[in-house]
C-alpha cells in the first residue's frame, strides 16, 4: 500500500478566487516533497487543505491509503508545523514537545523515552530545562520541529518553515532538516517561496503557477528541462531569446539560427542558464551557438563574475557566469566586443507562454 500523500483533482474557490485548480499530485512515502511557488500561487491553501483546515470543493485527500477528505484534521495521520513555530512561552523545551503526548493521555514513561528520543534527533539534549525566550532562531525551530516528530505522523507538513532564520543558519537548518527526515524515515512536504532551497532539500518539487501544476520533477530535472518559461524563470536564473522555432532551432532576430533542444515549431523562447555561456575573443567554427555582442556591465560574485552582454542588434541582452581565474586573465570590461557561446544541448527551447 502507497504510505505516501496523493491529492486527486483538487479545487479549492474563495468566492470568485480559485486558490487551487484541479491539481494532482502523488507524494510517495518517505519522500522530501517541495511545493514552490511566488506569493498567491496556492502553497498555503493546497498545505491547509492536506492538513484539513480547508475544505476543497472538488477532489480528495488520501493519506497512507486513507480517503481523509472529510475526516477532522486532528484525526489524520499527519502533522503541520506552523510558521509561527507556536511554542507555549511560559513552559520548558521539554514540557513544548511532550505537551502534545500528554494531551492524548499516553503513560509517563513512555512520554519520556519519546520526548528523550527526538531531543536527542533534533540536536536539543542540552536545552530541555529552558524556555524558547532564551534559545536562538534555529534551536526554537528546532523545538517546534521536535513537538511535531513526538507525535510520530506519517506526513510531517512544514509551511515556509525557514523564513524566520536569517540566510546563514537558513543554510544550516536546509541540511539539517534533511538529515533529521532522513533518521526519522517520514514523507516532508515542505512549502516554500525560495527556489534555492527546494532545489537544496527536496527529492521533488511540484512548481504551482496561479493554482495550477506548472511541472513536478526532481531537482535536476526542473532546472535542467525546464517545460515552460514560467518554470525556467522561477527556478535559477536563466537568459532568454525571443524568436521563431524552425527545424530543431530559433530563428532570433538579428541574431541568425539557435539551436536548441525541442521539437517545437512557431513562436518561442531560447532559453540558456549564464553558467553554460563562455565568453571568447573570436567566434568558434564548430557550431556551437554563437552571439557576437560587447559587455556592458560586470557584476563581482566572489568566486565568479556575472557578466552582462548586449547581444549585437540591440535587441536583447544575455548574461554568463565567468570564473574569477578567467575574468582576471582576460581582464573583462564594459565595452569589450565578445562572442556568448555555448552547446546547443544546453539551450532549450520553449513555447511562447
Ligand atoms: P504566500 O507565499 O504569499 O503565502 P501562497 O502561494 O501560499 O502565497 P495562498 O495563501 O494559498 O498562496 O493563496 C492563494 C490565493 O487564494 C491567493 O489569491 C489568495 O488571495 C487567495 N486566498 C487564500 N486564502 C483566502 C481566503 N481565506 N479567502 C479568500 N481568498 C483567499
Amino acid at each position: 500500500m502507497n504510505q505516501g500523500v496523493q491529492l486527486r483533482n483538487i479545487t479549492k474557490r474563495y468566492g470568485l478566487v480559485t486558490a487551487i485548480d484541479n491539481v494532482s499530485l502523488d507524494i510517495r512515502d518517505n519522500e522530501f516533497f517541495a511545493l514552490l511557488g511566488p506569493s498567491g500561487c496556492g502553497k498555503t491553501t493546497l498545505l491547509r487543505t492536506l492538513a484539513g483546515f480547508e475544505t476543497p470543493q472538488e477532489g480528495q485527500v488520501i493519506v497512507a491509503g486513507q480517503n481523509v477528505t472529510n475526516i477532522r484534521p486532528s484525526r489524520r495521520p499527519l502533522n503541520l508545523m506552523f510558521q509561527s513555530y507556536a511554542l507555549f512561552p511560559h513552559m520548558s523545551v521539554e514540557k513544548n514537545i511532550a505537551y502534545g503526548l500528554e494531551m492524548e493521555k499516553l503513560p509517563k514513561d513512555e512520554i519520556a523515552t519519546r520526548v528523550a528520543e527526538v531531543l536527542e534527533s533534533a540536536k536539543l539534549s542540552g536545552f530541555a530545562g529552558r524556555k524558547p525566550d532564551q534559545l536562538s532562531g534555529g534551536q526554537r525551530q528546532r523545538v517546534a520541529l521536535a513537538r511535531a516528530l513526538v507525535k510520530r505522523p506519517k506526513v510531517l507538513l512544514l509551511d515556509e518553515p525557514l523564513s524566520a532564520l536569517d540566510k546563514k543558519l537558513r543554510e544550516e537548518m536546509q541540511l539539517e532538516l534533511k538529515r533529521l527526515q532522513h533518521e526519522v524515515g517520514i514523507t516532508f512536504l515542505i512549502v516554500t517561496h525560495d527556489q534555492e532551497e527546494a532545489l537544496v532539500m527536496a527529492d521533488r518539487i511540484a512548481v504551482l503557477h496561479d493554482g495550477k501544476l506548472a511541472q513536478v520533477g526532481t531537482p535536476h530535472e526542473l532546472y535542467e528541462h525546464p517545460g515552460s518559461r514560467f518554470v525556467a524563470d522561477f527556478i535559477g536564473v536563466m537568459n532568454f531569446l525571443n524568436g521563431n522555432a524552425v527545424d530543431g532551432g530559433v530563428d532570433v532576430d538579428g541574431a541568425g539560427m539557435l539551436r536548441g533542444v525541442s521539437e517545437l515549431r512557431g513562436a518561442a523562447t531560447i532559453a540558456v542558464r549564464p553558467e553554460r555561456v563562455s565568453l571568447m575573443q573570436t567566434a568558434p567554427q564548430d557550431g556551437r551557438n554563437c552571439l557576437p555582442g560587447t559587455v556592458e556591465e560586470v557584476a563581482y560574485h566572489g568566486s565568479d563574475l556575472g557578466v552582462h552582454v548586449r547581444v549585437r542588434g540591440g535587441r536583447s541582452t544575455l548574461s554568463a557566469r565567468v570564473p574569477a581565474g578567467q575574468a582576471d586573465r582576460e581582464s573583462i570590461q564594459p565595452g569589450q566586443d565578445v562572442y556568448c557561446v555555448w552547446d546547443a544541448k544546453h539551450s532549450r527551447i520553449l513555447p511562447n507562454c
